[in-house]
């Protein structure tokens, strides 16, 4: 049932899924507390965050200073950084915080061209197009690129970006098992016939949806085969790269980097800048016809305010970081660094007896918790020893399916994913979610 309902987000909207919530918002933890109303077992008010990857916690009872394992600071570039930091602050002085302007009304300053150039650079495509929200770029861009009489076939487990700019946009949506490239093939094989050319067709346009890193799934998109089923059947490709840009790949290029995919087969690229690059914003890469097109259609860069001179700074500065244009060889370090902290922590977990999904070189490490009852009891117990994690669960997951969904960076200590991995142990066996044998520990 959640693959005809274009993943499991929206699920919470339909009439029979209210039941599921309310059910939800009764269901007990282990204490006989609601689990919805358990104060002692969330974080919500960040105070500080600081440059040693902690952050305090204005928590309802205590101020509480806690390691830091859910931000998507993938690159450590979100902390106070000594190249992009003093650039940004510069920025701010001489364009202000706000362009208090849409891009076409006065709120293009150099700063915004200077952006689109390098960002286009960097993940391999002539143009980009960038928008002051990662969610909206989303959301806003699938209704501009397709319509009624086309056909979207996305993900079931894409971002809810993703699924309300394909609601929105007026197309058909069909959904494919998650990451399932055989499924994507007979989805199409029911649209259109295998080499039928694209005006014979019953849909004006096809667009499939993938994501490089599924966020709540750790896992790579499979790209190199997605890719290959589009070009059989001429289907665009749109990736959204949020979590995969700057964090995988030699060069921090993203997934088609890792998987070696050729660039100019994906047709439409996304990204966000709230991960690696540590600021806001959103990214469109394609060709120069589509950016054209985009810009003089968009709503969303047409009536919006542009996005900010800092953080359109602090971009620029982190991609010269990462390329080594800073004059050093930081970019090469972070991104050895997250990929090592990433495999080390993964293996360490799985070898502890947890369950850990995603792939090898993902930062995103969701661990099985299942029983939504366990939630709370996972995130306070953790919360007591100062290590802040995210759990997530319904409607983000299917309902018995919650987990803990741990964000390494390359700013991760090894003292830090160390004093992280026994605090981790403890609550593991306290809550009970060590779902398979431990490894014996080497002498
Ligand atoms: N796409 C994906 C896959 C995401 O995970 C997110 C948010 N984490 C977004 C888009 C929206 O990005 P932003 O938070 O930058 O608005």
């Amino acid at each position: 049932k959640a693959s005809n309902l274009h993943g499991y987000a929206p699920i919470c909207l339909g009439l029979e899924d209210f039941y599921i919530r309310r059910l939800y918002l009764r269901i007990q933890d282990c204490f006989g507390r609601p689990i919805a109303s358990a104060p002692d077992a969330w974080f919500d008010v960040v105070e500080r965050i600081s440059n040693d990857y902690n952050k305090t916690l204005k928590r309802t009872t205590k101020i509480c200073r806690c390691l830091n394992l859910g931000s998507y600071n993938y690159l450590g570039f979100a902390a106070a950084d000594e190249y992009c930091t003093p650039r940004a602050i510069e920025s701010l002085k001489k364009f202000s915080p706000s362009t208090c302007s849409a891009r076409v009304d006065g709120g293009t300053t150099t700063l915004h061209t200077e952006l689109e150039e390098y960002v286009a650079n960097f993940v391999g495509k002539p143009a980009a197009i960038v928008f002051g929200m990662g969610y909206v770029t989303n959301s806003a861009i699938l209704p501009v690129l397709i319509g009624k009489g086309g056909l979207i076939i996305s993900d079931s487990l894409n971002h809810n970006s993703i699924v309300n700019g394909a609601r929105g946009s007026g197309a058909t949506v069909r959904v494919f098992l998650h990451n399932t490239p055989s499924h994507l093939e007979k989805v199409l094989r029911e649209q259109i016939a295998e080499g039928q050319p694209r005006t014979h067709r019953p849909w004006k346009k096809i667009i499939v949806v993938v994501e490089g890193i599924y966020s709540m799934e750790g896992e790579l998109c499979k790209l190199p085969e997605i890719v290959a089923i589009c070009k059989k059947y001429k289907a665009y490709v749109y990736l959204d790269e949020a979590h995969s840009i700057g964090a995988v790949g030699k060069t921090g290029r993203g997934v088609c980097e890792l998987l070696g995919v050729d660039t100019a087969d994906v047709d439409i690229m996304m990204g966000t800048f709230t991960k690696s690059f540590g600021s806001c914003g959103g990214y469109i890469a394609g060709s120069k016809e589509l950016i054209q097109y985009l810009k003089y259609t968009c709503p969303a860069h047409l009536y919006a305010t542009s996005i900010s001179p800092p953080s359109a700074q602090q971009i620029i500065s982190a991609i010269k970081v990462i390329l080594g244009e800073d004059g050093s060889s930081r970019g090469a370090q972070k991104l050895a660094r997250i990929r090592e902290n990433s495999n080390f922590f993964r293996s360490e977990l799985q070898k502890m007896g947890f369950e850990v999904l995603g792939d090898n070189d993902s930062p995103v490490m969701p661990i099985m918790l299942y029983n939504p009852a366990k939630i709370p009891a996972f995130s306070r117990e953790c919360l007591k020893q100062n290590v802040a994690v995210v759990t997530v669960a319904f409607p983000a997951t299917p309902l018995l399916l919650a987990r803990a969904r741990i964000c390494i960076s390359a700013a991760h200590t090894r003292e830090d994913l160390l004093k992280a991995l026994e605090v981790i142990s403890r609550v593991g066996d306290l809550v009970g979610i060590k779902y398979f044998p431990a490894e014996p520990k080497k002498q």
